[in-house]
């Protein structure tokens, strides 16, 4: 089994999630006790985010990138970055890395490509949704469309990305909020909803709707345990 590096802390609260898919995704394809292995470096967030919010991307690169190095030495196979939004520095991390890093987007992309969905809607930070780093891989490099929420909607989206999921808060007046913004994007023809916010899930995970969603958390973490186990039998494990 190969070992699964994290960069997380982006907010920790979806970490966590990420740590229980894939341990639980290990334990079901090899059974018994086993479990992921995996190498983790969960930061402080809170300077982190004045360093986004202040547009101070270069110097994120750097403290990501010491971090991503130092997890590739600790012994990572692959790398995943446990956020959508700090794909934007993507390209930089990966430059300073012989081991592979598995993109969120790409991920995401397999699961809509794979249903035959070509259009649709993208939930996440102003910067997923507004930005071109994230948009434009889904679209460049898979055709898909992508369709973003108008700018209240988008406003909302990331208030309460940032004052409430990151912080543990779920609360029932947002996830009406999120609802209402999922229907408008079904009536625009969104054909599926991508949660491009690795926290999103927390809201809506068990939460009906007439399309899918596609929760980028929970996808990202299953391509990460195919990987691990490429090659694996669960006998010889
Ligand atoms: N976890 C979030 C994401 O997937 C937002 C926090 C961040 O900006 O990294 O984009």
């Amino acid at each position: 089994m190969k070992t699964i590096g994290l960069l997380g802390g982006m907010s920790w609260e979806s970490t966590l999630e990420y740590y229980r898919a894939l341990n639980r995704g290990v334990q079901q394809a090899l059974g018994g006790l086993h479990s992921a292995r995996i190498v983790m470096h969960s930061v402080d967030f809170a300077p982190l985010e004045k360093l986004m919010q202040a547009g101070r991307w270069y110097e994120l690169a750097q403290l990501l990138g010491d971090a991503a190095v130092g997890l590739e030495a600790a012994g990572a196979d692959f790398l995943l970055i446990c956020t959508n939004t700090m794909h934007k520095i993507a390209p930089e991390i990966e430059a300073r890395l012989a081991i592979p890093l598995v993109h969120i987007a790409d991920a995401t992309a397999g699961v809509l490509v794979a249903k035959k969905i070509n259009k649709a809607a993208l939930l996440g930070t102003s910067f997923t949704m507004e930005e071109g780093f994230y948009r434009q891989r889904l679209t460049e490099r898979y055709g898909l469309e992508v369709l973003t929420p108008d700018a209240a909607a988008r406003e909302t989206i990331n208030r309460v990305i940032f004052d409430e999921l990151c912080r543990g808060i779920v609360s029932e007046r947002s996830r009406d909020d999120y609802c209402r913004i999922i229907d408008q994007m079904i009536a625009r023809g969104a054909e599926a909803v991508i949660l491009g916010c690795t926290e999103i899930g927390m809201l809506l995970g068990d939460r009906n709707f007439e399309i899918e969603l596609v929760d980028t958390t929970a996808v990202h973490a299953s391509r990460a345990v195919a990987l691990a186990l490429e090659g694996v039998s669960p006998v010889a494990e």
